[in-house]
Formats: C-alpha cells, structure tokens, sequence
C-alpha cells in the first residue's frame, strides 16, 4: 500500500487556527492529520510557508460588471453571482470548473414583482432580473434556474426603487425555492422590507440592512435562520455615508446576538476593486467582529473539501488592526498543484 502524500504548513485554518499542520493529499482534497508525528513531517512532499485557509469567497457578485480574469490572482477562490443572464452566469461556473480560475456559483435572474427593481435599471440589461406575478411565473422561473445550475434564487423586494410582491405571493416564490432545494438571497430595500423577506423564510440577505435600523429582537430572532452578506462598503466606498453607518451598527448587534456574517462586495456595482475589499474586511472588523469570525465569513466551505485554498506566506498578524491587510495578500492556489508549486 503506498503512503499517502504528505504536505505541511506553517498554520492552517480547519474549524479555528492549527497551528503547524500535516495534510495528506486525497482525492477529495487536503486531510488533516493530527496525529502527525515529526518523523511524518519530514516525509513531507511539501511544506507551506506560511498559512493554508479554505479559499476565500465573495458571496455577492456580478460578473456581468467585471472581468473576473484577475480573480483568482487577487486571492478569490470563489464568486457567488448574484445578478446576471442565467446563460451567463451557467458560462461562468462552467468555465471556473476546471479547478483553475475563479469557482463560479451563481443565483441567475433576479426574480421580482412586475416593473419591480431591477427592471429598467441602467446597469441591468434585460434578462438580468424575471418579472414575476403570480406562483406559476415563479415556478417556472425556478426550474430554468435549477436546470441552468443555479444554486440559490436571488428575490428583489426593493419598496423605494418600485413595486413588490404580496406577502402571499413572496411566501409563495420562497417556498417553491426552497421545494426545489434551492436557497433564496434577498434584496431587501426600505422600510419593512428585510422582516417581510426574514418572515417568508429568505435564508440570506443580499446586503446587511441599510435602510433602518433593527431592533435586537428582531435581530435575534432573525439571527436563527438568515445569514447577511456584508456589503458594508457600497455605502460610499471608503467615505462612510448615513446608510454605511446604519448598516454598521446592525451588523455588530446582529454579530453580537450569534447571526452568520458572510463576506460580501457587491463587486461591479461602483468602484469596488477585483479582488479582495480590504475595506470591507477593515468594516467587518469596526462591527466588532473578532479575526476568527472575518475569516469565516471569507470562507465557505471547510478546508477538507476544496479544491483551491488561500495561501498567506506570511505568520498571522498580532495585531487586528493589520487583519485585512494580511489576508487581502492571499493568493488562491489549486489543491492538485499545492504538492508541485511547493516542493
Ligand atoms: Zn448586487
């Protein structure tokens, strides 16, 4: 029986820091052996300088408004797309899924109440968004979308840019998504908006609330069952305006209560750069959270089981303040060649 190939690191990220870490190499991507004995290490193919992390992901994008060529050469593993073609967006993941470019999941259309946000949106050509006005559109939409290879239905329920669904017809496209396995993302804008997506049973928010603020109740309740996807540094994109600060502070209690945080730039959507937001990390940090929690919200799948980690060749920063400058350093390196680019 041939052993297994070994790779070390100076400290990976499994469920928390290691410290000095063995992995075998299989098949399914990188096994932690803890059990590692030192004469283990020095049999080794590899080793890491520097710190292995599952590979970062920027759980709101369009690729429609970017190139995503320089993704992965500025430390992004993965892209969740949310606003596109479904044809494009299904391109897009087929040509991520060779495990060497940027990994592509995607949500297609947006779906929406008729002549509701995006629609008429210069940046949102049609076939972005799907008016839909009763159960029937909506499963419809839902199939093209699940055949296509979407992972999620991304819903518009914006009452400041035009009209929304019914309360009756929401529950109703959120359960024909959930029945068709996949998760819904909502776009909640104005007031009201993110408890009527939060009490349909949306399972993330496209953007952490901006528009009001949220009472801790609320935020508790809804901390059991909604993830928020940042999005913190739309809001002026450096000069920190009304609705960045609004956001902020519900995005620390939110933190604070146990809600699920998730890493994410809106990238394409203003001038956001293409790659990792040191910005938005440094924003997550002002919420409060702690270094652990920052890199779990970059992160989206444990490290066992990708295909592209983050490599950081440097030790973790002491200091938090140098948290996001540290990991916007990141490079995204594939799992097959971790033996071969570090031997
Ligand atoms: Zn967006």
């Amino acid at each position: 029986m041939s052993a297994a190939v070994l790779v070390t690191a100076d400290e990976a990220w499994v469920d928390g820091w290691t410290g000095p870490a063995t992995f075998a190499l299989t098949p399914h991507g990188l096994e932690l052996r803890r059990e590692a004995s030192a004469s283990d290490r020095a049999k080794a193919a590899a080793h890491v300088p520097g710190v292995l992390l599952p590979g970062f992901t920027d759980h709101h994008v369009h690729l429609g408004l970017v190139d995503p060529a320089p993704l992965a050469g500025n430390g992004i593993a993965r892209v969740v797309d949310l606003g596109f073609t479904t044809a494009e967006a299904a391109a897009a993941r087929e040509n991520g899924a060779d495990g060497r470019g940027v990994e592509v999941e995607f949500a297609g259309a947006m779906l929406t109440a008729l002549g509701g946000y995006p629609i008429d949106r210069p940046w949102a050509p049609p076939g972005w968004s799907r008016e839909v006005a009763n159960e029937a559109d909506a499963a419809s939409a839902i199939s093209e979308m699940r055949t296509a290879g979407a992972s999620r239905i991304k819903i518009a329920l914006n009452s400041v840019a035009g009209p929304v669904w019914s309360d009756g017809l929401l529950g109703g496209v959120v359960r024909l998504a959930h029945a068709a396995g996949l998760r819904v993302v909502a776009h909640a804008e104005g007031q009201g908006q993110v408890a009527r997506a939060v009490r349909a049973g949306a399972d993330a928010l496209a953007h952490a609330p901006f528009t009001e603020r949220l009472d801790d109740d609320d935020l508790r309740s809804m901390s059991e069952t909604c993830a928020w996807i940042s999005t913190l540094d739309i809001h002026g994109w450096g000069e920190r305006t009304a609705a960045f600060e609004i956001a902020l502070d519900n995005v620390a209690r939110f933190s604070a209560l146990g809600g699920r945080v998730l890493y994410g730039t809106d990238m394409g959507n203003g001038p956001l750069p293409v790659g990792i937001n040191r910005r938005e990390l440094d924003a997550l940090s002002d919420a409060g959270l702690a270094p652990g929690a920052v890199i779990s919200a970059l992160t989206h799948t444990p490290l066992a089981r990708e295909t592209r980690v983050s490599w950081i060749p440097g030790a973790i920063p002491t200091d938090r303040a140098d948290l996001a400058r540290w990991l916007g350093t990141a490079s995204v390196v594939a799992v097959d060649r971790l033996e071969e680019t570090f031997a």
